[in-house]
């Protein structure tokens, strides 16, 4: 075998890759830190900080297997900033005869990576990444195989769980006789409930946050360098798994979909960022937790470990499967026509509505927010303040942690903004502040009134909601799961009709002094 070039990605660290098994001193791997990855839209400083260290920890360990790497830090003298200049110079100065990468889970470098080795005058292979339960298009295949014309993510979890044995009884029942338990993973946190501390990992980073800095690349957020609380190693994304499954596990389902101020984490993994970079795979994760529920089946229902699973083999996965399926098109797709700029306090925090406050304030402090208050919270307001879902992609993009394409994409444009038309959410996720109400403390300590509708301190939620459904009547009136909410709005008194759409629009026309 000839010499060998290996490239991995920030996204590509798992260290029980089939690759790694084997070493040869034929094979060269080469990892970098480019403005292309840093610069294709503004990254949260947190987010870039954690992609790099970890990248830098992946490396340091492929050295110590007795693995021949290459590296290059964001200023290296070498660096040309971009895949193709580093990888064809460094092909060129040591005389690479084959070049292998693995596939990325991004249509850009996908698209990038194919064009550069087709062009080169040497051999290439591509790899599997070695990480998912489904191949790209397996989900793709397993709805037209089936003819649905809805790619319900209920269908496909279980035949998940079936096809990978995941809490499956003898003769292919659920364990517990549910198959979802998501009717139990509803609750508000109590009063003087206090979840566990979130396990921060206090690192110093103020180096590496210079280093872009002096690089002038732009970034979002906060960070505090000399107490970098995200986990960048495989060592440290395996403790966070052991803390999550030990101390949040238990009451992970129960309070799933709960807000609380000054709680920015409440008993969610904070997983994310360890699996997209694939420091640790969905599979052991899975088994991690339904080991720690074997072992205390008297402690832990079944509903939190469920819930937990469901997230993972299901969602995770279901997201995968609609990016490959629908890219490219579908980072254009606006079915409602959305084209409101995204109001500056979604980058700055500085709004009266305290929901939106306390959710952007925490993304822009820990790179972080969880699944409701991206949803319910900033999805649910852009969506109803028509925000062009290009722009709501930015951000979401930009400032989460845990934020790669295939998986940002179809929650944002699809489940989020309902601009794929109701591919991936099968009606908009949409409330008024009844709902935030019921399931946080925000409006406690709110500038508006949550159970006023019109007037000068009523809360936007409210009169933003009707005015939703009002303008696309239309195509909500052919949505039986919208059909009460329909008929809701259109026995509503025309005169306070008439009042709520124009508190709508007044909010809407100064939308930025909301
Ligand atoms: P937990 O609540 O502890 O859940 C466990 C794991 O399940 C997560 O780590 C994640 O891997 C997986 N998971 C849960 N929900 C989803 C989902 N809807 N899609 C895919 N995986 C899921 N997740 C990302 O990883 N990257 C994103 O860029 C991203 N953008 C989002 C944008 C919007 C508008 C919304 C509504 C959701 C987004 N999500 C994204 C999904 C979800 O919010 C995050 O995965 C989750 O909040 C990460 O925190 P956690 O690790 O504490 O999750
Ligand atoms: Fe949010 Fe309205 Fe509640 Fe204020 S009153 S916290 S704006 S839902």
């Amino acid at each position: 075998m000839g010499k060998v070039l290996r490239l991995l990605l920030g996204d590509q660290l798992n260290q029980k890759h089939s690759w790694f098994s084997k070493k040869s001193n034929q094979v060269t791997y080469v990892l970098m830190e480019v403005t292309q990855e840093t610069n294709y839209v503004n990254h949260h400083i947190q987010k870039i900080v954690a992609f790099f260290l970890a990248m830098r920890s992946f490396a340091e360990w492929l050295e110590k297997e007795g693995h021949q790497v290459i590296y290059y830090q964001l200023d290296d003298r070498k660096n040309a900033q971009s895949f193709e200049a580093n990888l064809k110079a460094i092909i060129e100065e040591i005389a690479i005869e084959k070049f292998e990468y693995q596939l990325p889970d991004e249509f850009r470098l996908d698209q990038q990576l194919k064009g550069f080795a087709n062009a080169l005058s040497i051999d290439s292979e591509v790899f599997d990444t070695e990480h998912f339960y489904t191949s790209r298009y397996e989900m793709k295949d397993f709805f037209e195989q089936k003819k649905s014309k809805s790619w319900l993510m209920e269908s496909f979890y279980r035949h998940m769980r079936k096809k990978h044995d995941v809490l499956i009884e003898e003769g292919g029942k659920p364990t517990g006789g549910d198959w979802n338990y998501d009717k139990s993973n509803r609750k508000k946190l109590p009063k003087n409930h206090e979840p566990s501390s979130p396990k921060l990992y206090k690192k110093e980073v103020k180096e590496l946050v210079d280093q872009i800095q002096e690089k002038g690349i732009k970034t979002i957020g906060k960070i505090d360098s000399s107490n970098f609380i995200w986990p960048t190693s495989r060592k440290e994304s395996l403790d966070l798994l052991d803390f999550f499954v030990k101390e949040c596990l238990p009451l992970f389902g129960d309070f799933q979909d709960a807000m609380a101020e000054g709680q920015w984490s409440i008993y969610h993994s904070r997983l994310s960022f360890a699996m997209n970079s694939k420091m640790l795979s969905p599979k052991e994760v899975i088994e991690r937790a339904i080991n720690q529920w074997e072992k205390r089946k008297t402690q832990i229902d079944i509903s939190q470990v469920e819930g937990f699973v469901r997230q993972i083999i299901g969602w995770r996965e279901y997201m995968r499967g609609i990016y490959w399926a629908k890219m490219p098109g579908y980072e254009k797709e606006n079915q409602l026509n959305h084209r409101r700029k995204l109001p500056d306090f979604y980058w700055t925090g500085r709004t009266k509505m305290n929901c939106m406050k306390q959710a952007i304030d925490q993304s822009l402090d820990y790179s972080y927010a969880h699944h409701i208050q991206r949803l319910m919270i900033t999805g649910n307001f852009a969506l109803m303040a028509n925000i062009n879902p290009s722009e709501v992609d930015d951000w979401y993009l930009g400032i989460y942690i845990d934020a790669i394409q295939w998986v940002e994409l179809p929650n944002t444009r699809g489940m989020s903004q309902f601009a794929d038309g109701g591919l991936v959410a099968t009606k908009p996720y949409v409330s008024s502040a009844n709902y935030i109400h019921k399931m946080s403390n925000y409006c406690g300590n709110c500038y508006y009134s949550r159970t006023s509708k019109t007037g000068e301190k009523a809360c936007p939620f409210n009169s933003l909601y009707w005015n939703f459904i009002d303008l696309h009547l239309e195509k909500w009136e052919k949505n039986q799961r919208m059909s009460m909410m329909v008929a809701n709005w259109k026995k509503q008194d025309p005169k306070q009709k008439e009042e709520i759409l124009t508190q709508a629009d007044y909010y809407l026309k100064n939308i930025e002094a909301l």
